[in-house]
């Protein structure tokens, strides 16, 4: 493994978590009242709906870590009762915040045993896309096959939905290439999310206020991400849009810091990241690329 490419995956999983803390202020508010209320909201200081500590992580974080824990338990193999478990667990542990699809199915999951949620079209949230970043990091250079049966295999544990799928798997492949060539095969991507499921559409009006649905996330990160050309500039862009900002920040700090590398993350939103949060981070990448 080359330095560049575990560079970039501590900085792709740290980017998730700072993404997350500093989205996690202004989750639920629109961009009008981050205005009136911050002016730009640019630093680390927790509060929110949540009232969280400055530096906090959310859901977005804590499900990421307990799904990679569940892979590399299972040597870097996406075994889909093995991330069931390890997200019940996680739900039992009583995490800050929890999503609502995600809390049916795993209830579901409880009296049924089958970790295979059943197909809805109604579960299009964002819950599987926002912890993509450890299958992403387990399958880099695996055959397409293996990485979109991976993709599926935790995804499906709570949102069994194609367009949650198309958006996942969107997201894995450009997680890859930022990873791999620290090229810029994002628009790409994006491009060919758009043909295939052209409810992404994301040229034009800027997405304000973006929901918990996974094409208004996505169509959000990805004109952050597309058109801004740092770290720090991609999350403070998503997040001053409001709505559910702890996710588009968690998407986008995944997708930024994979591109961009360690050392554009703000030293100042390091420092300010939880020091648990941060040292599971850092050994979880590293340990999830270490298994391919
Ligand atoms: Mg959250
Ligand atoms: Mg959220």
């Amino acid at each position: 493994m080359s330095a560049d490419i575990a560079d970039r995956a501590v900085a792709a999983y740290l980017g998730l978590a700072i993404g997350d803390a500093l989205g996690a202020t202004v989750e639920f508010m629109t961009p009008a009242e981050i205005r009136h209320q911050y002016g730009t909201h640019r630093e680390m200081r927790g509060g929110g709906w949540l009232r969280l500590k400055p530096g906090q992580v959310t859901d977005d974080t804590t499900m990421s870590l307990a799904l990679g824990r569940a892979i590399l338990a299972c040597d870097g193999r996406v075994e889909p009762l093995a991330c069931a478990r390890a997200f019940d667990a996680w739900m039992r542990a009583k995490p800050v915040d929890i999503g609502n699809t995600v809390r049916r199915n795993l209830v579901s999951f409880r009296h049924s045993g089958d970790p295979v949620a059943p197909p809805s079209e109604h579960d299009a949230g964002n819950g599987a896309a926002m912890r993509v970043l450890p299958v992403a990091l387990a399958t880099l250079g695996a055959p397409a096959g293996a990485v979109v049966a991976a993709t599926r295999a935790q995804a499906h544990v709570t949102h069994n939905n194609e367009v949650s799928d198309a958006a996942c798997d969107a997201l894995v492949a450009m997680l890859h290439d930022a990873l791999n060539l620290g090229s810029d095969g994002t628009v790409d991507h994006a491009a060919a999310l758009v043909a295939s499921q052209p409810l992404f559409a994301y040229a034009g009006k800027r997405r304000e206020n973006p929901s918990g649905y996974v094409v208004e996330t996505l169509q959000a990160v990805l004109q952050a991400v597309l058109g801004t050309d740092s770290f720090e500039d991609c999350l403070v862009d998503v997040v001053n849009r409001g709505g559910d900002a702890d996710t588009t920040g968690a998407i986008c700090g995944m997708l930024a810091g994979a591109r961009y590398g360690l050392a554009a993350i703000p030293r100042r939103w390091l420092k300010a990241l939880d020091p648990a949060a941060r040292a599971a981070c850092e050994e979880q990448a590293l340990a999830l690329l270490a298994t391919t």
